[in-house]
């Protein structure tokens, strides 16, 4: 089986959607099909939850009403027979309920904006289902609510995911597309959740995980992941092939194609995974699976709002445990630390949530002196042989010749070379480093 993921443009107005099913017509087998909430609906659900819990009925109220005509609108649009559409406005009426009940019920809590998020999926995958059967498509729904499950720590419970869907595709043997709802889930207390922002990714694989899927393909509006972000370099390349690994890192440093999270179950299960652009199916795409291209520098991506932090101790010297002492402190505030470089008596590292920073501060300057410097973007080298020759290296480092460089990461994953400078200087560093490509050539990258 194949699983299908659809983001919010892909789905985002009815000619989008037509060609969507034009798309998953054209596969002859069984396909799983996951769909993002239509673009927009998410941040407008978003804002109504905001206001409510901020006690603002009036403007809680012209959001919903907002929401309510732009869905009729897309009603029109995407079923221009009358029944049909009664139909879609009868599918639709227990999101716009539920949304209006929490405005006008007295208390609001964390699950109540949850309910109102998941809304989003619920709709686009009501409207998509009921589309399909207007074209004849043999097709169900499945409840994303009834299999995506996380455990207490908010993953997801691979063990009950595979063990409910199994069960839920039984009877569904003989249809072709089977529709579901990216991003949302229910927690480890049955109450509905989420996978977090762009977390219809990450609901794709883990399905296509769980299923031991033919291939996972995500759809977007960008053709691939390129060598380098096509918003700042003219000339970059597409990526035909990248390692499980290799993507990863990218994800995570800021090609924003993918949820970073997402690579990880399609990798444990061995299931390929295909970026595909709506807006020219016909194109390969990039195909992230085991295979290692060998490429010695494949991509490069930066990520930016980050914070450098410096820890500084004589105590350090020589000592143990002191590292602990430092990363206590980030585990206490719940903080993930993205680089780190030592020496014999600093270490520096870099938070991208700033949330706790002052109490880690706090935390920090118990035991060391510290200090904290914002605007920094890391720069984020991705190849599959970076190290096996020292050119490469070299040749990154040459590049850099005119930047003043905060910090270098390298040799944690044979994969990565990471740098951390102020953001002023992204630009020239990412055009600086582009040149690494452009002796490979085109063909390297098919
Ligand atoms: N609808 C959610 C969001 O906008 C999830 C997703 O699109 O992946 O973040
Ligand atoms: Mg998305």
């Amino acid at each position: 089986m194949l699983v299908l993921k659809f983001g919010g443009t892909s789905v985002g107005s009815a000619d989008r959607m037509q060609e969507v099913i034009d798309i998953i017509e054209k596969n002859p087998g069984q396909q799983l099909v996951v769909l993002s909430a239509m673009s927009g609906t998410t941040n407008d659900l978003q804002q109504i939850a905001n206001t409510i819990k901020n006690k603002e009925p009036d403007l809680a109220s012209d959001l919903i009403a907002q929401l309510e005509s732009k869905y009729v609108r897309v009603l029109t649009d995407l079923y221009p027979y009358k029944d049909v559409r009664d139909r879609a406005r009868f599918l639709l009426r227990p999101s716009i309920r539920l949304i209006k009940d929490k405005l006008e019920s007295s208390s609001f809590c964390p699950v109540d904006e949850k309910e109102i998020l998941a809304q989003g999926e619920i709709m686009s995958t009501a409207l998509f289902t009921l589309l399909c059967e207007v074209r004849q498509i043999n097709v169900a729904q499945v409840r994303a609510l009834d299999f995506i499950h996380t455990d207490q720590n908010g993953e997801p419970d691979f063990a009950r995911i595979r063990q409910d869907l199994t069960r839920l595709l039984i009877p569904l043997e003989e249809v072709q597309v089977i529709v579901t709802q990216g991003y949302i889930c229910k927690n480890h207390s049955g109450q509905i959740d989420n996978l977090k922002r762009g977390g219809s990714d990450y609901t794709a694989t883990i399905i296509g995980s769980a299923i031991d899927a033919d291939e996972i393909r995500i759809w977007t509006d960008i053709d691939g992941v390129r060598t380098n972000d096509p918003r700042i370099v003219n000339d970059t390349l597409p990526i035909r092939k990248l390692s499980y690994r290799e993507a990863a890192e990218l994800a995570y440093f800021g090609a924003k194609i993918l949820h970073p999270t997402c690579v990880l179950p399609a990798e444990k299960a061995n299931v390929p995974l295909r970026l595909k652009c709506t807006m020219s199916p016909d194109s390969p795409g990039t195909l992230i699976s085991r295979e290692t291209s060998k490429r010695p520098i494949t991509a490069i991506a930066a990520k930016d709002n980050i914070t450098a932090i410096k820890v500084y101790s004589h105590r350090m010297l020589q000592a143990y445990g002191f590292l602990r002492k430092v990363f206590q402190v980030f585990e206490d505030h719940k903080t993930s630390v993205d680089m780190i470089t030592t020496s014999e008596v600093a270490v520096s590292l870099t938070i991208d949530d700033v949330r706790n920073l002052p109490d880690i501060v706090d935390g920090l300057s118990k035991f060391a002196e510290v200090e904290s410097d914002t605007s920094y973007s890391i720069i984020c080298i991705v190849g599959n042989a970076l190290y096996d020759e020292s050119q490469h290296v070299h040749r990154i480092f040459e590049s850099l010749q005119e930047i003043p460089v905060r910090m270098v990461s390298m040799g944690g994953s044979r994969n990565n070379i990471s740098l951390l400078v102020k953001t002023e200087y992204k630009v020239n560093v990412m055009r600086a480093l582009n040149h690494l490509f452009i002796t490979s050539g085109e063909e390297v990258y098919a």
